[in-house]
Formats: structure tokens, sequence, C-alpha cells
């Protein structure tokens, strides 16, 4: 039943009765029970065996999508069923993403799976009272087979949030550091959940990163950002004369490298906001310079020509910070939160933070430090000539409404009395 599987990720409506795959056909599709139930069953010697009845959470089909064999089994809805179909594309973009040990184990452990069923098939007694007992899988299978399905369930929520506008935008104030002005913001996005409330980045930006989901969550974000910046702009009540407009910094995963390098998505994004490219800045980490140096540095070198500016995020947590500097155009270096964090504390983290400053400048780098939380750390930079900072100490993330605020009022984020600070730096 291809058909069932070819609109992946909508929500299918089986009918009673209906036979989902038989047994010995090809199977392209595991399915995910959202409500209803389904009789897995076998013919052995012209009778049918009831092997499992499976509900609500519940998934099937998914070992011919493994092994490629096929259909051990007959799916039948019981009732009126609703099931997420989900394909072998998907799935085999997870495997071939999947640590190599993980991926053989995966194929080891069905191969048993397999022929354990097939044991247990052969023997007579099954026959005779059609049942099957499921605790002959073992525990790594049901693990497994719980996180794919909560995997599942989760690309699925992404899915649905890109569609129904869950997603929405917080903005960071960044500070020019000597003169407290407010000269940019970090987008950072969010999850309104209609269930679960607020979600942080943290607990799906990886899942949309291995779905590829990202790609188009990220094209809305830069769209979002720049028509946003766009406002900020006008808004911007800054009296001082040649005061240089604000900028907008985007967050960039290394799957939507590729996508961004085709500059004419930019370049349209930038034309539809009527933004200057010089006031964008795109941050990504080293993940993606180490994963795919060539197409990384292709792919930046185009967006730089653009006039976008690039930015390395983190700088400091990854494997090889000095070695790929040089090899790629950049404009900005953030240094990682956990270095601001430990240097009032700690000698190391202070004598890191000046050489990260030292080599930032020795090639021309602007230089943003990132969560800052104190008033100490603050002092410590700025005697260090930090170009920029970004931090609690200023101002959480806050909605667009409030960013307007902050620009249209030029408040002084740093100023003793400031409200934003209230709570987050005494508390
Ligand atoms: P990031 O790019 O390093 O963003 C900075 C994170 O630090 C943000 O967390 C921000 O709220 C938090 N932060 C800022 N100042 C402080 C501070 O003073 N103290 C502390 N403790 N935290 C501070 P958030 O918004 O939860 O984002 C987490 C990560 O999720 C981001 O880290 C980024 O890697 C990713 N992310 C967020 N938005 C996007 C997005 O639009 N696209 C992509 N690809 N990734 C995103
Ligand atoms: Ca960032
Ligand atoms: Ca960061």
């Amino acid at each position: 039943m291809t058909n069932l599987g070819s609109r992946n990720y909508e929500r299918n409506r089986i009918a009673r009765g209906t036979r989902i795959f038989r047994e010995g056909e090809q199977g392209g599709f595991a399915y995910l029970i959202e409500r209803g139930s389904v009789e897995i069953s076998s013919m052995k010697n012209g009778s049918k065996i009831v092997l499992d009845t499976l509900k609500d959470g519940e998934m099937f089909g998914e070992m011919a999508l493994i092994d490629y064999r096929n259909r051990s089994a007959t799916a039948t809805a019981l009732e009126d069923t609703d099931v997420i179909p989900f394909d072998r594309a998907q799935f085999e973009k997870i495997i071939e993403s999947a640590d190599p040990i993980l991926n053989m184990l995966l194929r080891v452990v069905l191969k048993r799976f397999r022929w354990a069923l097939q044991q247990v098939l052969e023997k007579e007694r099954f026959m005779l009272t059609g049942e099957y007992n499921p605790g002959g899988q073992t525990q790594v299978f049901d693990a497994a087979r719980n996180q794919a399905i909560l995997q599942i369930k989760l690309d699925r929520d992404i899915r649905y949030a890109l569609q129904n506008q869950e997603f929405l935008i917080y903005y960071q104030p960044i500070l020019e550091t000597h003169s407290h002005r407010i000269a940019g913001f970090e987008a950072l996005i969010r999850w309104n959940h209609p269930v679960k409330g607020q979600i942080p980045p943290s607990d799906f930006v990886s899942a949309a990163e291995e779905s590829d989901l990202i790609v188009p969550i990220g094209q809305w974000i830069l769209e979002q950002a720049c028509s946003d910046l766009r406002k900020l702009q006008d808004t911007d009540g800054d009296p001082s004369p040649g005061a240089p407009p604000l900028f907008m910094t985007v967050n960039v995963s290394p799957r939507q490298i590729a996508h961004l390098g085709n500059t004419e998505v930019l370049r349209k994004i930038l034309h539809d906001a009527g933004i200057k490219p010089g006031h964008l800045k795109l941050e990504f980490t080293e993940s993606m310079l180490i994963h795919s140096p060539e197409l990384a540095a292709r792919a930046l070198a185009d967006i730089q020509k653009l006039g976008v500016s690039l930015a390395i995020d983190d700088f400091g947590t990854g494997y090889s910070s000095l070695s790929y500097l040089h090899r790629f155009p950049l404009d900005v270096l953030k240094i990682d939160r956990s270095f601001i964090n430990m240097m009032t504390k700690d000698n190391g983290s202070r004598q890191i933070v000046e050489a990260i400053m030292g080599l930032s400048k020795g090639l021309s780098l602007q230089t943003v430090a990132e969560g800052i939380e104190s008033l100490e750390s603050l002092a410590m930079l700025k005697a260090l000539g930090c170009d920029y900072i970004q931090g609690y100490i200023a101002s959480k993330p806050v909605p667009l409404s409030a960013a307007l605020d902050l620009v249209r009022n030029r408040t002084d984020l740093l100023a003793s009395h400031s409200p934003l600070r209230e709570g987050l730096i005494n508390g």
C-alpha cells in the first residue's frame, strides 16, 4: 500500500479491516500508530497466527525498512486507525548520519530478531494457541524502537510547528562595549508549543538538523529576522549623527550552508526586507568548517562577496580552533560563554580570553564576548578592548515588541537602574 505513505508525515486514516501491507510484499514504509489498533499476523500452513496487536504510540513495519527484506507479517487495521508513515528515504538519511557502529548493531540486532521470530513461528504450540510472546524481543530492540518513536514524533511536531507558525524569534541586544550603545541583535528561535509551552532551541534544533527541516526553518528565520531588522532600523531613535545602523545576527546550522551558498536565496531575502547586506551577520560554528571544509570555504566566500558578514560562534570550544582560522573568510569572532563565565574566577580562563582577543585583533576580526552575567567580567572585557558584548548583564533575549522599545528609547542597558538587569545580577 505505497499510497499510504506517499504523503509523508501527514496523518493517514486507515479504515477498519484494511490491510496496510501483506506478508511477502516489499516494504518501503514503517508506520507509527497515532490512534487506533493494528493486528500483526502471519500465515503458517494455511492458518493465521496473530503475532501482536499494536496500539497508540507503537510502531510497525520498520523491519523491512532496515534490512530490505520482504514483509515478514501482515498488518491489518482493527478499527479506524490514524498512522504516520515514515519512508525509507527519511530512514536512510538517519542511518547514513548515524555512527557506523550503531548502524551495524542495528542490523545485527534485527537479524537476530528476525531469526528469533522465525523460530517462534516454527513451533507447533504457536499455531495452536495463536499467541505471541513479545518478551522474546530483546531490550535493546525495545529501547531502539522507543527512541525511534520519540524522534519520529518530534520530527512530525516540528513539521506541524512550521506550518502552524508556532516558531517565533527573540532578540538579544549586542552592545558596543565602550559606549554601551545597542549596535545590533542576535536572533534566537523559540518554539511556542500549544501543549508543552515554550521549548528551548536546545531541545529541538539538533532534531531539526538531523531531518534537514532546519533548511526551511532557517530560511524562515532569515526572512523574519531581516524584516524585523527593517522595523528596528526604522524605529531606531539614536540621535547621534553618523551612528551606524543596527545589524542583525542570525545562527546558521551546517546543513544550511549548501542552501545559502546559492546566494540568490540570500539576495532575495535581503532585497524583500529592504536590508543592506552589510547589516546582516551569519553565525556558524567550527563543526561546519571541520565536516566539509571545501564546501564551506566556497559557500562562505560567495556569501561574503555579497557583502554579508561572517561570524564564528562559540569560539574555543571546538577542536582545531587555530589551524583553520586563516583559511576561511571571517569578520567576527565570538568568544564562548564558558570562558567568559570563568574568567573572573580562574586565571587560566582569563589568559585564554586575552589570547583569543590578541588572535582576533591580529586577524583584524571584530570580537564579541557572549554570556556576560557579572559587572566584574564586563570590566575585564572593557579593559581588554573587546568590541562588543552580549549577555544577561545587559538583557536576556526579548520579543520584537520589547526590542523595538529598547531602540526607540535608546535605553542604556548597562546603567545601574536598568530594569532588564534587575534580579539577574543581584539575584
Ligand atoms: P548560541 O548561538 O551560542 O546562542 C547564545 C545562547 O546563550 C542563547 O541561548 C542565549 O539565550 C544564551 N545567553 C545569552 N546571554 C546569556 C547569559 O548571559 N547567560 C546565559 N547563561 N546564557 C546566555 P538559546 O536562545 O537557548 O539558544 C541556544 C542555542 O541554540 C544557540 O546558542 C544556538 O546554537 C541555537 N540556536 C538558537 N536559535 C537558533 C537558530 O535560529 N538557528 C540555529 N541554527 N540555531 C539556533
Ligand atoms: Ca549564536
Ligand atoms: Ca554562542
